[in-house]
C-alpha cells in the first residue's frame, strides 16, 4: 500500500515511560508501554501511515547502553507492535553524544536518513510527535505538522501545531483528522 502520509514519532515519553531524570531505558525489562500506545499505533497503521520511530539515545555513546541491549528493545518493540496490529516501518536511533554529530535532535539527520530511504517520504505530509521541545525542531524547520504530548502548559513558548495528553489522545484528535480527510 502506498503511503501519503508519515509518522515521526519520538520513543521515550511517547511510546513508553521514560527513564528517571538522568538515567536511560537500557534493557527491555526497563521498558514499559504507555497506556494506549499500542491501539494508537494500531490506529495509525490501519490508517495507511507510514510510522517512523525517532530516538536520542546517548546513553550507548556514554557506555551505558550496550548497542546488543538497544538492538533487542527495538526487536522486542517491533514484535508487540506487531503482535498488536500495528506496524513500525523503520526505528532511527543516535547513538551519539551531544554536540558531536548532525542526527541528535533537534538536528534533522534522523529525518533526512528517512527521506533517503523512502523516497515518497514528503515532510509536508509528515507528523512529528514528541514529548519535547527537541522533538519538534526539526519538525517545524523541515515543515511538517508537530504534535507535544504533554500536559498543555508543561513548556512554556512551545510551538506545536497541537497538544495532546497521549499518543492515542493525538492520533484521535489531530492526526487521523490532518492525514485522511485533508490528503
Ligand atoms: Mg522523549
Ligand atoms: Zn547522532
Amino acid at each position: 500500500m502506498p503511503h501519503s502520509w508519515s509518522v515521526f514519532l519520538d520513543r521515550d515519553g511517547v511510546l513508553n515511560r521514560k527513564a528517571p531524570e538522568g538515567d536511560y531505558i537500557k534493557t527491555w525489562a526497563e521498558f514499559s508501554w504507555l497506556p494506549g500506545s499500542l491501539e494508537a499505533l494500531r490506529q495509525l497503521h490501519q490508517a495507511g501511515l507510514r510510522i517512523l520511530i525517532v530516538t536520542n539515545q546517548q546513553g550507548v555513546a556514554r557506555g551505558l547502553i550496550r548497542p546488543r541491549d538497544l538492538d533487542d528493545i527495538h526487536q522486542r518493540l517491533q514484535a508487540e507492535v506487531s503482535q498488536a496490529g500495528g506496524h513500525i516501518d523503520r526505528i532511527y536511533v543516535c547513538p551519539h553524544l551531544a554536540g558531536t554529530c548532525e542526527c541528535r535532535k533537534p538536528g534533522t539527520g534522523l529525518f533526512l536518513a528517512a527521506a533517503q530511504e523512502f523516497p515518497d517520504l514528503a515532510f509536508e505530509r509528515s507528523v512529528v510527535v514528541g514529548d519535547s521541545p527537541t522533538d519538534l525542531e526539526p519538525g517545524r524547520r523541515l515543515e511538517s505538522r508537530t504534535v507535544l504530548i504533554g500536559p498543555a502548559r508543561s513548556v512554556p513558548g512551545m510551538q506545536a501545531d497541537a497538544v495532546a495528553l497521549t499518543l492515542l489522545d493525538a492520533v484521535d484528535r489531530f492526526i487521523l483528522p490532518w492525514t485522511t480527510r485533508d490528503g
